[in-house]
């Protein structure tokens, strides 16, 4: 038995519990080792009974000083009754409805009793405790769940198998470095993070394997960068772009230049950029990426652009028309390339594609379409990366069969901290746009509960009657399209025949066909209707700088960066705008939101706030990264440990840059596992 066997050869795995297994990612005895715990239950501690705290959670060492009574109450319950004691004092015992539970406790039998104390009146009681032989007096793994299995039976498995296969679990870092970082074994950590001998032991273990997370993710990266060496791809002459940049309506800020030059400089060798440019709602990523695109026009390539819905890349496909106008380029040097394209002007413009006769592509996800070709794609620009997986945004650079590889520019609207974008995004670099366009004010932000709706709507009406437009948006209630639907058409059902009659309403939601949509949004646009109802399809993109104020229904549903990007949506023309964010939620994970929400409108602030009131897995999303999830690293409190990690990566890559030596095997391995699935 080894790491990989199969998890049904375990002691005590049978078909059942397998399948319970497989619904928690475990398939091998690898992955169930590696099934690492959220939290421990100290059973550790005792505490003497008269001395132990009520309300959370402890445990004593008690003697079982009667046989349990039974106790009938109202509707059908049963109670079971005792008392224990300790040298300290006694302590009342109450069991529900559970006989087996029950019997278990026999006069005289010393159990260990874990679970929290009420007070009443000078009566000191357990209710529904778990209880336990004294030898399991130790820390227990609490862990990551599902229907079907308890920790305890985790726990029992994942002892088994670390009898089975400890001798199997290979170290992967040199001694001297182990040394260097006081780092503990591979397999005592693997061993010691399920069984600690005690909380200090637990964490040290933490460490170790959030400290391998972290360092295998590095070296894969690097590994990957490695691996594009030999790539190559057009050099453009990098003029263009600086000459855009005076060509420009506006002028450009300190940020946007300085991104322009980064990127630029970069398009202008023979090595293919691959760059994520960041910045806030606002901050003008787009005329940063027309500038690169039109280098990449005047270079003798083509430029594409791709954006995660069909609303944005008409947005971009009209903004970069207007930005493109002074350059004098021939006509129908853009074009616009979207699921909805009629069938002919997709073959037009395809043609052109592969001729090289269409420069310049604005498109969705068709421009990832089999037969899309290019004659050579100088730049691919992927607008909100967060929206598309790793593996779209490199789809669109091998569009090409060419040998040439386009540079790529991915943009990003989730502003997130330095230190986790190179974790996110290691195999990118970075240019980022930390300055908005002078003149804009701050959006005004305020929380009200449900029952001031009626005012919340009355100041939406002045705005509109005072010839301004708004937005109410309303989340999806269920974890489902259709719940989504329903509750904003009912709200939209609501609104229009009641508090706002007489306004032209709109209504926008995720199962309209894209023309539906696009007629809404023109409309609202074009000033047309007034209020739009809506559910988060808002959230990217659309840009009316005359809408001014947004309700945000159940504002508690939406997380804090959520609420940011949507917020972005007004605060875009020189006028003041408001936000009114409407939630009866008293828990204090929303109460923080809403307050960091009322405070700052600085998206890097409010994104480093969401990393650490959620964390980075939740950040993201699992699967919307497409990295391998760090279990244990958390990359908001672990910043040491993530510079740590990174200075032993340099220092193995230094020793070793392909980790191609014998002794790297095992490391080199890890890393390329992480990025093969
Ligand atoms: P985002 O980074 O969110 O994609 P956009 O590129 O849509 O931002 O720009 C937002 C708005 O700001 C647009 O209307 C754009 O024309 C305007 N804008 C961009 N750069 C500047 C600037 N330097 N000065 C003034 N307005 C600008
Ligand atoms: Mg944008």
């Amino acid at each position: 038995m080894n790491l990989q066997t199969g998890i049904r050869f375990l002691k005590g795995v049978g078909e059942k519990r397998a399948a319970v297994l497989q619904k928690l990612g475990i398939a091998t005895i690898g992955d169930l080792i590696t099934h690492t715990p959220r939290a421990y239950e100290d059973w550790q501690t005792i505490a003497p009974i008269a001395q132990a705290a009520a309300g959370v959670p402890v445990c004593v060492r008690a003697t079982v000083d009667e046989p349990p009574k039974k106790h009938r109450i109202r509707s059908g319950l049963t109670l079971y009754k005792t008392q224990v004691s300790d040298d300290t004092g006694s302590l009342g015992i109450t069991i529900f409805n559970n006989v087996y539970q029950a019997e278990k406790l026999r006069q005289g039998d010393a159990l260990l009793f874990y679970g929290r104390i009420a007070e009443n009146f000078f009566v000191r009681e357990m209710s529904a405790p778990q209880f336990a032989p004294l030898s399991e007096a130790r820390l227990h793994p609490i862990y990551p769940l599902t229907e079907g299995i308890s920790s305890r039976a985790l726990e029992r498995l994942i002892s088994i198998a670390l009898e089975q296969v400890s001798a199997h679990i290979k170290e992967i870092l040199p001694d001297d470095l182990l040394a260097e970082y006081d780092l503990m074994g591979r397999a005592e950590a693997l061993r010691a993070i399920h069984q600690p001998r005690d909380m200090d032991e637990a964490l040290r273990a933490r460490r170790r394997l959030a400290f391998n997370e972290l360092l295998t993710l590095q070296l894969g990266f690097a590994l990957l960068r490695q691996g594009r060496a030999d790539e190559t791809a057009a050099a453009l002459p990098a003029e263009a772009a600086e000459e855009f940049l005076s060509l420009l309506p506006f002028i450009p800020t300190a940020a946007q230049v300085r991104a322009v030059r980064e990127a630029a400089s970069e398009m202008a060798s023979p090595q293919p950029m691959r760059r994520l440019l960041q910045g806030d709602v606002g901050s003008g990523k787009t005329a940063v990426a027309a500038a690169l695109l039109m280098q990449a026009v005047r270079g003798g390539t083509q430029g594409a652009i791709m954006a995660p819905t069909e609303l944005l890349a008409r947005q971009h496909f009209e903004t970069l028309h207007a930005l493109f106008a002074p350059c004098k380029l021939p006509p129908d040097s853009l074009a616009l390339l979207v699921g909805s394209t009629g069938a002919k002007e997709k073959k037009r413009i395809k043609e052109g594609l592969a001729a090289g006769t269409i420069p310049l592509v604005v498109g969705t996800h068709a421009l990832l379409e089999r037969d899309v070709a290019f004659a050579q794609l100088g730049l691919a620009v992927v607008d909100e990366q967060h929206r598309f997986g790793v593996e779209q945004r490199n789809a669109l650079t091998s569009a090409q069969e060419k040998a040439a590889l386009p540079h790529l520019l991915v943009m990003s609207a989730t502003p997130i901290p330095r230190s986790l974008a190179m974790i996110i995004y290691g195999d990118l670099d970075i240019s980022v746009l930390d300055e908005l366009p002078p003149g804009r004010t701050p959006v005004e932000t305020y929380c009200v509960p449900s029952a001031l709706h009626t005012r919340a709507y009355g100041y939406v009406r002045k705005h509109l009657d005072a010839g301004r437009q708004g937005y109410i948006v309303c989340p999806r209630v269920e974890d489902d399209d259709a719940g989504e639907l329903a509750a904003v058409t009912q709200l939209y059902d609501s609104l229009s025949s009641g508090v706002f009659a007489g306004y032209r309403l709109g209504l926008l939601h995720g199962k309209l066909g894209s023309r539906q949509k696009e007629a809404v949004m023109q409309g609202f646009a074009e000033g047309k209707i007034q209020l739009l109802i809506s559910t988060t399809v808002v959230e990217v993109g659309v840009d009316v700088p005359n809408a001014v104020i947004m309700v945000i229904e159940n504002a508690e549903r939406f997380g804090l960066s959520q609420l940011h990007q949507l917020r972005g949506r007004v605060g875009r023309g020189k006028e003041k705008s408001t936000c009114i964010l409407i939630s009866d939620a008293e828990n204090e994970d929303a109460q923080a939101r809403f307050e960091i929400m009322k405070q700052t409108n600085d998206g890097f602030l409010i994104a480093k706030k969401d990393l650490e009131l959620r964390g980075p897995g939740d950040f993201f999303g699992a699967r919307q990264h497409g990295l391998p999830v760090l279990r244990l690293a958390d990359i908001a409190a672990d910043a040491e440990l993530l510079a740590q990690s990174r200075a032993a990566a340099s220092e193995l890559l230094r020793r070793d840059p392909n980790l191609s030596d014998p002794a790297h095997y095992n490391i080199k391995k890890l890393c390329e596992k992480l990025f093969s699935g």
